[in-house]
């Protein structure tokens, strides 16, 4: 029996002359779902084949409207099997927080879609699962495969946008992302032990967080003095 073939179109959202949302110490939206959507096509790439809308800090039209047509109109001209944007969540409310993932009103398929991604993303990133929602959005309206938004976190909560600049939080969101494809294609994902398990904050994310550094870091990244100093400074220790 042939193994099927499963194609799947990721979309990071925004890009251009659209940055998306900015959240309070500056985190650029339109980056970091590059960053997870690039992230996400490594997991994936081991068990589907896998596209993104873009690859640079890029829109694909110069306006708003007709970018979200040639986003769908991706997914159609690969006759993929499923297409998934990935965006970070934003309200003026500062204090909302948490994951949630939209599918387009009365398709079923895409609320299956919604549900697998969704139910991933929240354990592996530890964030509040504010479940799945019904929207009208063009990109879904517009994609004729089985289709969802995932929003992987509140770029406006200062906490949230410290966690979505780490490496660490991208992994996780991807792996989640990749893992929920993957169940709803029934594709079968090389597993990665270190990213199953459900999130506990460690040590460098507390640090992180404690300290509100929002610059984008890697576990690996030195530390000068002056870090070391800074770091100290904004825990009230010095
Ligand atoms: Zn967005």
């Amino acid at each position: 029996m042939p193994v099927q073939k499963f194609i799947i179109v990721l979309d990071p959202g925004h890009g251009g002359f659209d940055p998306g949302a900015i959240g309070p110490n500056g985190t650029n939206e339109s980056r970091v779902a590059l960053s997870i959507a690039k992230k996400t096509k490594l997991y994936l790439s081991s068990a589907v084949e896998v596209y993104l809308t873009r690859t640079e800090d890029k829109a694909l039209t110069r306006n708003s409207a007709a970018d979200q047509i040639a986003r769908a109109a991706v997914s159609e001209s690969i006759n993929a099997t499923c297409f998934v944007s990935i965006h970070c969540n934003s309200s003026k409310e500062e204090e909302q927080h948490g994951v949630e993932t939209y599918y387009y009103k009365g398709s079923e398929r895409g609320k299956q879609l919604a549900a697998n991604i969704n139910n991933k993303l929240s354990p592996a990133v530890g964030l509040l699962n504010r479940g799945i929602k019904e929207a009208d959005l063009a990109v879904l309206r517009y994609t004729k495969c089985p289709s969802a938004q995932v929003e992987v976190a509140f770029i406006s909560n200062p906490r949230e946008e410290a966690l979505l600049n780490t490496d660490d939080f991208q992994d996780r969101a991807a792996w989640a992302i990749a893992s929920g494809i993957a169940s709803f294609t029934g594709a079968n994902l090389q597993r990665i032990p270190d990213l199953e398990n459900s999130y506990r904050e460690t040590p460098l994310i507390k640090l992180l967080r404690k300290a509100k550094f929002t610059e984008p870091c890697k576990k690996s990244d030195p530390v000068t003095i002056e870090i070391l100093a800074d770091i100290l400074d904004r825990l009230g220790i010095l």
